[in-house]
Formats: structure tokens, C-alpha cells, sequence
């Protein structure tokens, strides 16, 4: 019999933001496939047993062709095993969960989404941010820096749009963006933000506006992988003071 895949969501990086259901299934699988933006602390919930292949795409190492990581799931699972996907944040929010359920389903494979909570609400959320605060936005728009050739975003539409932008992927293209954003209307002293490893100990972050963003990001080293917000939530940024709860080795 086949065994079944689920596709999990590891959240943003602060171990403790995992969910108990991902855990707990974590827990059952016999292999665990895992992106290299899940933090490997979380690999403590697998089992002794469990075999461990890295799948990650960025870290230096030779990224893993998307098609092989689909293939080996369903090989996989076709033995009879039960794997665990693990992803960064969602594995529905820019992660290919979606690509990879339809390989698992046109395999035949049973697969199940364990939702995760994505780095696009909980990296501003450290610094108090709320992207949707109905004062400042009519609404939050998730957009990929990085898009697709034949799928590329309409920045002009989004200056116009009066939605907070939450941009993944967003470092390599900036300039361009914030350039395609201007020339679409969108004031260049509009509030933005740029955090870097949101909700780990590691976690570093920058306010500017959208045309100092670049720049000042530049300036503090801020890098991939990041989180891009520019709006006027931006503005509630407690960059300073912000602290964060961290759990206690025992
Ligand atoms: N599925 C993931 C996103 C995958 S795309 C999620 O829901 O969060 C990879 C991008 O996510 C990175 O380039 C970066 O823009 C963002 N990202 C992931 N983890 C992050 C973190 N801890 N801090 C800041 N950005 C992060």
C-alpha cells in the first residue's frame, strides 16, 4: 500500500511557531523532506529513525531540481512510507505546495496540507506591525519578487491598489520594483520595511521609505532571506524596542 505525504508548513523560523499538528506528525513519518529555510531545530521532533534528506535550494549548495524532489516524494511513498514535506512558513505561500500536490495527486498518492504561518505576516508581526490595520490599508497584497516569466506582476496596478504590499523574494529585484512602483504613482515617501530572518534570534530589520528602502538596506546588510513591506503600516514599525519571547532551553 502506499504510504501518504503531508505537506507541512514549518512556520517562519522561531521554533515555537510550528503547529502542534505538524509536530505531532512529524513525529509519524518515516522521511523527512526538508527546505533549507526551515530552522533544523524543528528536525528534533522526527523520529531517531527517521531518514533526513535536504532538499534546500539555496545555502550554497547545489539546488535540488524541483521535478527530482517530486519524484523522490512519490517513490517515497510508493514504498510505503510516510513523508513529511517539510516547508518554510505555508506551504501553499510561494513554497511549490502547489506544484507538488499536483504531482502527488497525479501519482495517486493520498497528500494532506498542514498550513503553516507564513514569514509575510509574522516577520512585520515582531515589530508590531499588522499588515491589514484598517486605518492604513484596505487590505494586504502577498506578491513574489521573483515572478514567474509569462506571470509577471503588474506593479503599476499595485501602486494603485492601496493594499499593504508584502513582497517575498524581494531583495535581488528592489531597484526594479521600487522603480516600477514609482512610475506607477506610488509616492515615494511612502513608508517601507525590510526584515531579515523574522522571528528567529538572528532576526535584523531596517525602516525607510520606498525610495530609501534599497539603499538603507544596503547600508544596515540586510540580505535574503527577507521580507519587503512598503505601505504606511510600515510606519507602526517599533524597530528599537521590539523584543521577542524566546523559549528556554531546559
Ligand atoms: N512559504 C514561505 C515562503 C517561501 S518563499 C512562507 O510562507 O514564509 C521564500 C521567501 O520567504 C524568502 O525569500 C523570504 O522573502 C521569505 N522568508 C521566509 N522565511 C523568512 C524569514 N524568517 N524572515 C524573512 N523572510 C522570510
Amino acid at each position: 500500500m502506499n504510504g501518504k505525504v503531508y505537506l507541512i508548513g514549518a512556520g517562519p523560523g522561531d521554533p515555537e511557531l510550528i503547529t502542534l499538528k505538524a509536530v505531532r506528525l512529524l513525529q509519524t513519518a518515516d522521511v523527512v523532506l526538508v527546505d533549507d529555510l526551515v530552522n533544523p531545530v524543528l528536525l528534533e521532533h522526527a523520529r531517531a529513525d527517521a531518514r533526513i534528506i535536504h532538499v534546500g535550494k539555496r545555502g550554497g549548495c547545489q539546488s535540488t531540481p524541483q521535478a527530482f524532489i517530486q519524484r523522490q516524494m512519490i517513490q517515497e511513498a510508493q514504498s510505503g512510507n510516510t513523508v513529511a514535506r517539510l516547508k518554510g512558513g505555508d506551504p501553499f505561500m510561494f513554497g511549490r505546495g502547489g506544484e507538488e500536490i499536483e504531482a502527488l495527486r497525479e501519482a495517486g498518492i493520498d497528500v494532506e496540507i498542514i498550513s503553516g504561518i507564513t514569514s509575510g505576516i509574522a516577520a512585520p508581526a515582531t515589530l508590531g506591525v499588522p499588515v491589514t490595520h484598517r486605518d492604513w490599508a484596505a487590505g494586504v497584497t502577498f506578491i513574489t519578487g521573483h515572478s514567474r516569466e509569462g506571470n509577471e506582476v503588474n506593479w503599476a496596478a499595485l501602486a494603485a491598489a492601496r493594499t499593504t504590499l508584502v513582497i517575498y523574494m524581494g531583495v535581488k529585484h528592489l531597484p526594479d520594483i521600487v522603480s516600477q512602483l514609482l512610475a506607477g504613482g506610488l509616492a515615494a515617501d511612502t513608508a517601507a520595511l525590510a526584515v531579515q530572518n523574522g522571528t528567529l534570534v538572528e532576526q535584523r530589520e531596517v525602516k525607510a521609505t520606498l525610495s530609501t528602502l534599497h539603499a538603507a538596506m544596503q547600508v544596515a546588510e540586510i540580505a535574503s532571506p527577507a521580507i519587503v513591506v512598503i505601505g504606511a503600516v510600515a510606519n507602526l514599525a517599533q524597530i528599537a524596542t521590539h523584543t521577542a519571547s524566546v523559549a528556554k532551553a531546559a
